[in-house]
């Protein structure tokens, strides 16, 4: 498209100085908002062409991409809108939904998200800027909100190990499935017994879990689990709890026989039932897994939302996704950090717990907050309110000759009744209830119901209001009687200002986007502008729930819609899920289309996937999950595939061959000529090409993957289109096929709409994933255009390039392609540094903090080296000061005392203010390039190997802090 769109001369829609109007084609305008996205100016980026040596961002372009992928036509987009109007259009798209009041449940529910929590941890960047919390010394305070996150679950579940988020129930369902069958010591054909009140949803996330692994299935009603298997070995059970009718049942006995047969028991528990209600541990259950979303977020169509897992003694080093422990600092003080698993698809790969990598941070840390805010006697009382409306409902039904069939409740009630005539009757009164069939409705009490509410419920039942009876419906066993939440954090913030001081407290201890770079390799940390995030509070899209009938969820399915053919256009594919919620998952799911379809060719023998050495670590755990064997393709000297290697797999494997998961541009951040020829020779070997699409950054605009010969790819939301990483997430992974693939995307039993009928089932809980934030990405893409989007490309190809050509000389460049220029990220070889002066790059990485910077990726995907990926929203200056410094420490490696400071580094206050006898002085360690720009980490370098070895996964008491 360089022949035809003038890249480097941009038109705004109102001339500014940077961007004067000029006659040029609608399609290749520039809007204002380009401007603002993207960082240098155009005088900067004429002079970073200069320093990389071509005369214009096409010439590099063309130098660096290689010919034969390029495409040759602009992305057919709408026209860019301006800010005011792209918002002015997401309201006129919001005011397609309806909101009604939800009584449907099914795990998800009405809930007061607290003001003081959405609009300083939601709304703030400090906490949806931040990435993953691997760097620990800057993380402090999200690692901590997260321990908070893993103090509640375990509290509740009464399981003393919980993890830090995962991805929605349903998915939290399926890996409790594979942590019990790893667990159990039963025979390799031993069943998972499935509850039939599960809910819906996990019950189908989990079948298609089960069929990729090979795992049978029962599901039945579990009072008599031995009759149910048909005498085969147990390896597991999964009950819900309370069920999904509403009924509370009492599964000790379940426990027990499950456990003298050596399987496990998984409750999918239901947090605010269980401030009420005696835990899962307490009956016996070894794992408990569920939601957190009523903790305080919002329904949103069905996500994002943190899932849970908590896990008895002895299972925690097998706990799927991340895990917070406590550790000490090297002063010894105690501090937070990832523990066990910290990268652990890196380093495990095929054989790791799960493939889960983003997960759910900032849900986990709202849910976390609603906890410390409203403490054990609020969480209670919002528990009994919840309780008594149900309770409320019951007494009036029964009393006016209503069948209700759940005797004991929670919140749930499944009544008999003419399904359709109720339904209709409580929507005209604004609330919408669940046809189970046509005899039965189902209904939910939650925090957000009014008295209103219940009488609109009670008419529609043609039943009028009594007094309801005080206390609870449950015998003695079933009542709560442990402690829960006696940590001080969750009893001292009780005044709004102390609140917002404590949100604050913690934010501030982070470095996130709103303070300076994130250069991560891998993760492109680009903006997230203000005006993308605007509409994921409106009610119309926050407070929707994912089961709404059809014609109240129309704007919702327009943005799905609409971004969907948007993001096919972009990638050159035919049609695209957005159901999976991280890339790991639209890994899964684009796996598991390719298998699906080699068997509905009748192609059963094709089982093996080629993935080349450098690919990021979920894509082998994928591959197994999606019933697939890894055989690795070895790494060329110049860091592409190894092409003779790939043929000798090709070869070898060539009726077993199912695909080839290649990352592209490569994680090496080099664009491989060889790509075309790779999907040559695998598509004529009968295999299909999946790429992975987590470094579409480097080609938006500029090549396609369904054209240079991928069959699907996944992309990663929460990367290239804006989507903020929100310290860990939320994501959106979304799976992109050619048409032959389109029968086997993801569907949804829920919702006819969500994907094919042909399809390999559900992948996440929600028909659409993460829905509530796609109107972020909408945005990106309504306000970039399609020759903005194009632009973006190209500069974080230029920004990574003048990192290259600047760094060069002070440390190796890894890898470049043929003309020696990177795509959007660079890899800087400190092996041999290392081995000069002992530094090792997480000196460096610690070091950066003292300067003021997050450090890149560490070790990914070469050990020893530091991978710097830029993106195109930061400009010169910053880009320039992240360089000086890399310069400084350059030259601070040479020296014997600044090594030392190295060594030493990151540097607290504390440390500077007190006793000094370090062989450099303060100022340097402190101010190593001024005072602007100072962050002040507040622990020193962490000791990871203390936390593994004495594991402690949730609040330390407070003594803990004492000197
Ligand atoms: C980030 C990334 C993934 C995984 O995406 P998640 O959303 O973290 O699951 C996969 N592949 C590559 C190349 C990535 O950079």
């Amino acid at each position: 498209m360089s022949s035809t769109t003038p890249q480097h001369e941009p038109v705004a829609e109102q001339p500014t100085p940077d961007h004067p109007a000029s006659p040029d084609s609608a399609g290749s305008e520039l809007s204002a908002f380009v401007g603002r996205h993207i960082g240098p100016r155009d005088s900067d980026i004429a002079a970073m062409l200069e320093t990389v040596g071509y005369d214009s961002l096409d010439a590099l372009v063309d130098a660096a991409v290689p010919q034969g992928i390029r495409t040759q036509t602009a992305l057919t987009l709408p026209a860019a809108d301006s800010e005011p109007a792209a918002i002015a259009e997401l309201r006129e798209i919001a005011a397609q939904n309806t909101v009604v009041t939800s009584m449907i449940g099914l795990g998800y529910y009405g809930t007061h998200t607290p003001p003081v929590v959405r609009r300083n941890v939601l709304e703030n960047p400090a906490w949806y800027t931040a990435y993953t919390p691997y760097q620990p010394e800057i993380s402090q305070g999200r690692l901590e909100a997260l321990l908070n996150f893993q103090t509640v679950v375990s509290d509740l579940t009464g399981l003393p190990t919980a993890g830090a988020s995962l991805l929605d129930e349903g998915t939290a369902v399926a890996e409790a499935m594979t942590l019990m069958r790893r667990a159990s010591k039963t025979a390799a054909d031993a069943v998972l017994i499935v509850d039939e009140h599960l809910l819906p949803q996990s019950a189908s996330v989990l079948a298609t879990r089960a069929r990729s692994l090979g795992i049978e299935l029962v599901t039945g009603d579990l009072s008599d689990p031995e009759a149910l298997a048909g005498g085969r070995a147990v390896f597991g059970a999964v009950v819900q709890y309370p069920g999904a009718d509403g009924q509370i049942r009492d599964w000790t006995e379940l426990a027990e026989t499950i456990h003298a047969g050596g399987g496990l028991v998984t409750a999918a528990a239901d947090l605010l039932a269980l401030t009420l209600l005696r835990s899962p541990a307490e009956w016996g259950a070894d794992v408990a897994v569920g939601t957190t979303q009523r903790l305080g977020v919002p329904m949103a169509f069905g996500g994002p939302h943190a899932g849970y897992m908590s896990v008895r003694e002895g299972l925690e080093r097998t706990l799927p996704g991340r895990l917070v422990g406590v550790s000490k600092d090297e002063a010894g003080a105690p501090a937070y950090r990832l523990a066990l698993q910290t990268r652990e698809q890196h380093i495990r790969r095929e054989k790791a717990t799960s493939n889960i990598c983003t997960s759910q941070v900032l849900l986990a840390v709202m849910a976390s907050m609603y906890a410390v805010w409203h403490g054990p006697e609020g969480l209670r009382r919002i528990g009994e309110q919840v309780h008594a409306k149900a309770r409320y409902l019951h007494a009036a039904l029964t009393a006016g000759g209503v069948e209700v069939v759940t005797t004991r409740f929670f919140d749930t009630l499944t009544v008999r009744a003419d399904s359709a005539a109720v339904l209709a009757k409580a929507l005209e009164g604004g609330v919408n209830l669940w046809a189970v069939d046509a005899e039965h409705v189902l209904l939910s009490t939650d925090e957000s119901i009014t008295t209103a509410d219940l009488d609109v419920v009670l008419d529609a039942f043609g039943v009028s209001p009594v007094e309801a009876p005080e206390g609870s419906v449950w015998e003695e066993p079933f009542q709560r009687t442990s402690d829960y939440l006696t940590h001080p954090v969750f009893n001292t913030h009780r005044s709004e200002t102390q609140m917002l001081r404590y949100i604050k407290s913690l934010g501030d201890k982070d470095f996130a986007l709103d303070r300076g770079m994130i250069p991560l390799g891998s993760c492109t940390m680009k903006l997230n502008a203000t005006t993308e995030m605007e509409a994921i509070t409106w009610p119309e899209f926050a407070a929707l729930h994912p089961f709404a009938p059809h014609d109240q969820t129309v704007g919702s399915r327009r943005i799905v819609e609409e971004l969907s053919q948007w993001l096919a256009e972009i990638t050159g594919y035919h049609s695209v899920s957005l159901q999976p919620n991280a890339g790991s998952q639209g890994e899964f799911a684009g796996l598991l289309a390719i298998r699906s379809y080699h068997l509905a060719n009748g192609d059963d023998a094709r089982t093996i996937c080629l993935i080349p050495a450098s690919a990021h670590g979920t894509n082998a755990a994928s591959a197994v999950m999606a019933g697939l064997k890894v055989v690795v393709v070895k790494t060329a000297p110049d860091g592409g595939v190894d092409m003779d290697d790939l043929r000798t797999k090709i070869d070898k494997h060539r009726d077993e061959l199912a695909a080839i998961m290649v990352t592209y541009p490569s994680t090496h951040g080099v664009y491989e000529e060889t790509i075309s020829e790779l999907c040559e020779l695998v598509h004529e070997a009968g295999g299909q090409v999946y790429v992975d699409g987590a470094n579409l950054n480097a080609i938006m605009g500029l090549a396609r993957p369904g054209d240079f010969g991928g069959d699907v790819s996944h992309l990663n939301l929460h990367k290239t289109f804006c989507i903020p990483h929100g310290g860990g997430g939320p994501g959106v992974g979304p799976v992109a096929v050619r048409e032959h693939l389109t029968p086997h995307l993801p569907n949804h039993p829920l919702d006819a709409l969500a994907g094919p009928e042909s399809g390999v089932g559900p992948i996440s809980a929600a028909p659409y994933g993460s829905a509530g934030i796609l109107p972020i990405s909408w945005a990106y893409v309504r306000l970039m255009g399609g020759a903005g989007l194009t632009r973006s490309a190209e500069v974080a190809v230029l920004n990574a390039n003048y990192v290259a050509t600047r760094l060069r000389e002070h440390y190796p460049v890894l890898y470049a392609g043929e003309t020696g220029l990177v795509a959007h990220e660079c890899i800087l070889d400190l092996r041999g540094l290392t081995k000069e002066t002992g530094v090792t790059v997480d000196d460096v990485a610690k070091r950066l903090i003292d300067y003021g910077f997050h450090a890149p990726t560490m070790s990914f995907p070469v050990a020893g080296t530091l991978m710097v990926e830029p993106t195109e929203s930061e400009d010169k200056g910053e880009v320039d000061r992240f360089i000086d410094a890399m310069i400084a420490i350059r030259a601070e490696m040479d020296d014997e005392a600044s090594r030392v400071m190295l060594r030493n580094a990151p540097h607290t206050a504390v440390e500077l203010a007190g006793e000094w006898e370090h062989p450099y002085d303060r100022m340097s360690a402190a101010f190593p390039s001024g005072p602007e720009a100072k962050y002040w980490p507040p622990v020193k370098r962490i000791d990871g190997a203390f936390g593994d070895r004495n594991l402690v996964c949730s609040c330390p008491p407070p003594e803990a802090f004492e000197d």
